[in-house]
């Protein structure tokens, strides 16, 4: 079994309006029930009849986080090796259709990056490309990992969805984790965002996960671009996807994140806005739901958003981050992926976490800590 058998039990529009139907009763149940939350426990949490319960989800979120995680937060941060792609997706400015100038980073340039980001202190990296299978393909990333891996103790990728024998081949070389976003689980308006290249092939994209699992990846990252559909019903669906995954490849661990559409030079506005309350909201209940998820925040979300949410549940945070290939050294015109938001430095991250108790932490794995030693006797 895949999770697209079960998706194709789920229906869009019933799952919308169980959500929107939930009641202050649902959500208090949600709240206060000792043992896991399910599935029907994330819809009140997520619902519109959870916002007046806000004050509670942030108190109950925060002590499961501390619980878990304790008071630190895993830094990270991009490092945008090409802007070349083969995809139109109306809401991102590597759009195929988008005139801009293409630039893919070659070893030397690739160094001097990570140089910087060494500077900066950072030990995890996720690697960011495009979906340009002929310049930016499976050989150009194993080439890629081969030279980051003495420099980093984690290396993440978001680039093409790929094979599951492509994925064993990068394992292999060092990588430890993929974040792979469906973007919305609509299908008619996944259609309609992506009307060109592989990555209009919903079932591949979807199936995803599954090929990562199988192939024993240390870590999957999911989520959805929100702004495409109604929110509440893309996380819900998340929040399935996760239940799914868990139970069937329960040695991965996962992430996940909460991207809200930005501005990008020619750029889509967002069809369903989501205020900050809400994402707040959304925050809360992914981690009431589960208390094993990382949740991750992005330099997309303010200063003041990101200052404030710190608490709540977020785990793993990128800093000074730059969305262009070449960004952090020389091709500073190059097009930005997206507008950042949070342009402070990782220095000024670290120091605003301290005052807020908490602890930066720039290395959270090493490949190693996964085996035993043989005893010697
Ligand atoms: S979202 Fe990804 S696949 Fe789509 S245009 Fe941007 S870089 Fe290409």
């Amino acid at each position: 079994m895949l999770f697209t058998d079960l998706f194709e039990q789920y229906h869009w529009d019933n799952i919308k309006d169980s959500i929107y139907q939930k009641t202050a009763a649902d959500v208090r149940h949600a709240l206060y029930k000792s043992g896991k939350r399910t599935l029907e426990d994330f819809k009140a949490l997520v619902s519109p009849a959870a916002v007046p319960f806000l004050e509670e989800m942030a108190q109950i979120s925060h002590q499961l986080t501390v619980q878990r995680f304790g008071k630190t937060i895993q830094m990270y941060a991009p490092l945008y090796l090409s802007n070349e792609c083969q995809n139109i997706c109306t809401y991102c400015g590597f759009s195929m259709d988008n005139k801009v100038k293409r630039i893919t980073l070659n070893p030397k340039q690739i160094e001097q990056e990570v140089a910087v980001l060494k500077e900066m202190g950072y030990e995890h990296v996720l690697l960011v490309t495009g979906e340009a299978n002929r310049t930016v393909g499976v050989e150009y990333f194993k080439k890629v990992i081969r030279l980051l891996r003495p420099h980093f103790s984690h290396i993440s990728m978001e680039v093409q969805p790929m094979d599951q024998e492509e994925y064993e081949s990068l394992i292999a070389e060092g990588l430890d984790t993929v974040l792979v976003y469906q973007e919305t689980y609509h299908q008619e308006d996944y259609k309609k965002h992506h009307p060109k290249g592989r990555k209009s092939n919903f079932q591949y994209r979807l199936e995803t996960p599954d090929r990562l699992g199988k192939a024993h990846i240390h870590k999957i990252g999911l989520g959805v671009l929100i702004g495409l559909e109604d929110w509440r019903t893309d996380c819900f669906l998340v929040a399935a996807h996760l239940q799914y995954l868990e139970k069937t490849y329960w040695q991965t661990k996962y992430s996940i994140s909460f991207p809200r559409l930005r501005p990008f030079s020619g750029g889509l506005p967002p069809k369903v806005e989501m205020n900050d309350r809400e994402l707040v909201q959304l925050i809360c209940a992914y981690r009431i739901f589960n208390q094993e998820v990382e949740l991750s925040l992005s330099t997309r979300e303010s200063e003041v958003f990101r200052n404030h949410v710190i608490k709540l549940g977020i785990t793993h945070m990128s800093a000074g981050s730059k969305t262009n290939p070449g960004g952090y050294t020389a091709e500073e015109e190059s097009l930005e992926q997206f507008e950042i938001s949070d342009e402070r430095s990782p220095a000024e991250i670290a120091e605003m976490l301290k005052i807020q108790g908490y602890e930066p932490v720039w290395k959270d794995w090493e490949i190693g800590y996964s085996f035993v030693e043989p005893l010697t006797l």
